[in-house]
């Protein structure tokens, strides 16, 4: 397959005499995805637009000597791919740290390889002790002893660097007991707002796992900003992953402030080589900050501040997702009628909603649990309660346990679910064991969300699952667990509402889907 990378997709379809292309493409497997141009067999590109489709005949006119002419044979031709949520600079800095994934991402089956590959690294790299080891990308649902690394384990790598290691979601971590001392968190330390310091049951101490935002108790995390000297050259080499799978539109959802200084920095050294939304983390923004956030609707060397991102639960592999109803299986030691918990309270968010809404910034929300969902529809219907703001495309980023009700709202109050689709694969067993099977098989219900006409788009939320879209794709088409199960069988797309959902749908959630997402 061939992707029409870079261009901006603009809508110029009429041939004018003095017009000459720079590139043609010819072939019999064309997918505009604009429905309204379905039998164009030639596309004539200038600079970085499309100035014509058509026959061959026709786009051929446009050819002059140094025109490259490139015939597609069997190869289909798509429109650049759009990353309608992830985390471009996190993607960047995650090369920097160890790399804990299972396969087939990674190698990691055991807290064996786990404990191995800490040790290694800090004999390999001499680190001194005291030197922070990070990891990400561990996943207990997947490891040999179904459970997360604890700080005994840790302890065993080193009880002389404090060690902290991400879990695969990003919404924990697990650290050793020099992690602990380093921070000063003991039995006497608190569960911070929105987050749990998991416990030895006897004793209370820290087990070393952290939930949500217990991990801010510690000074260092995957995330903390990277030397400078370093940050241009792993934002450059992250970008070229992402351009590796087809993408032309990368999102930056939930940076940092210094970060994004900084990108726009390395745009203005030399302009990026595809196009960079970048929304702030903006769970802890004051109201001034907040007001000081101006979207931009173009972009300047390849960047852009697109709107602001804010967070409301969990994740569901991480069983932190807050949901209206008890887990069918919840995190060990946690009651039966545990449904996890807002990191984010709604007497803070809901004001804050009602301000963007005002002024039209575009807004992103984690909200994966149901119950995180209805605090995000309770929020924008109370903004939205008499006044008329049309058109505002307040994403709800993941709805994984949308439930039908909460569609029919979706589609009255103009929200876009941007659904993690990626997950029927990588998680599908396990959600099976934490919601049931009936709440497990409606988990991103995308197929639903079309029938009723609401627009949506998927994403991958990379570096949680790498930036492949090929393979989101193919789980938003199969839903196929890693055991071969179908989950919920009548939510798996066509693949033309796939394709659809990453190039012209998550145009739309951009607010450019009159310059990308289409081949007109
Ligand atoms: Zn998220
Ligand atoms: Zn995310």
């Amino acid at each position: 397959m061939l992707i029409a990378s870079g261009l901006e997709l603009e809508a110029k379809s009429s041939i004018t005499g003095d017009q000459s292309a720079d590139v043609i493409f010819i072939g019999d497997h064309i997918i505009t995805v604009d429905s309204a141009s379905v039998d164009v067999t030639a596309v004539a590109v200038a600079g970085q637009e499309i100035i014509a489709t058509g026959s061959a005949e026709e786009i051929l006119k446009l050819k002059k000597s140094s025109t490259r002419v490139i015939e597609l044979g069997e190869n289909a031709l798509v429109p650049g791919f759009i990353d309608a949520h992830g985390h471009m600079t996190a993607v960047a800095k995650l090369t920097e740290v160890i790399d804990l994934a299972p396969p087939p991402v990674g190698y990691v089956e055991s807290i064996n390889d786990i404990v191995a590959l800490v040790e290694s690294t800090i004999e390999q790299q001499q680190l001194a002790p005291g030197t922070w080891v990070l990891g990400f990308g561990y996943d207990d649902s997947l490891l040999k002893e179904r459970r997360h690394p604890n700080r005994n384990d840790l302890d065993q790598a080193s009880l002389d660097h404090p060690i902290m290691l991400t879990h695969a979601s990003g919404h924990l971590a697990t650290v050793n007991s020099a992690a602990l001392k380093e921070s000063n968190i003991d039995k006497y330390t608190k569960n911070p707002p929105g987050g749990v310091i998991r416990r030895i049951s006897d004793t209370g101490e820290p087990n070393g796992v952290m939930e949500e935002t217990a991990m801010g108790l510690f000074p260092r995390n995957m995330l903390t900003p990277i030397e400078d000297s370093k940050f241009e050259n792993l934002v450059r080499q992250a970008i070229q992953r992402y351009v590796s799978y087809g993408i032309t539109t990368i999102q930056d959802g939930g940076a940092n402030m210094p970060d994004i200084e900084k990108l726009r920095v390395v745009a203005k050294n030399k302009p990026y080589i595809a196009d960079v939304v970048v929304f702030p983390w903006s769970n802890y923004f004051d109201d001034n900050q907040l007001l000081s956030i101006e979207a931009e609707s173009s972009y300047t060397d390849g960047l852009r501040l697109g709107g602001v991102k804010f967070g409301l639960d969990g994740s569901p592999q991480g069983r932190t997702a807050f949901l209206s109803e008890p887990y069918n299986e919840g995190p060990p030691g946690t009651a039966s009628d545990y449904r996890a918990y807002p990191i984010f309270p709604a007497e803070q968010f809901n004001p804050k909603m009602a301000q963007l809404l005002e002024r039209g910034t575009p807004t992103l929300v984690h909200a994966n649990g149901d119950g995180a969902i209805d605090m995000l529809i309770d929020g924008v219907a109370a903004a939205l309660k008499n006044k008329e703001i049309s058109d505002h495309r307040t994403v709800i980023i993941h709805a994984q346990l949308m439930r039908r009700d909460q569609l029919k709202q979706t589609k009255k109050l103009g929200l876009i679910p941007s659904y993690y689709s990626a997950h029927p694969f990588f998680w599908g067993d396990w959600h099976r064991r934490s919601f049931g099977e009936e709440r497990a098989a409606f988990i991103s219900p995308a197929a639903e969300t079309a029938r009723m006409q609401i627009p949506f788009t998927i994403h991958n939320d990379a570096p949680i699952v790498p930036p492949d879209m090929m393979r989101l794709m193919w789980v938003a088409v199969n839903r196929k667990t890693r055991s071969d199960f179908v989950l919920g069988p009548d939510q798996r797309l066509t693949p033309m509402q796939a394709l659809h959902a990453i190039t012209l749908g998550a145009a739309y959630q951009y607010f450019e889907e009159d310059k990308k997402g289409s081949i007109t």
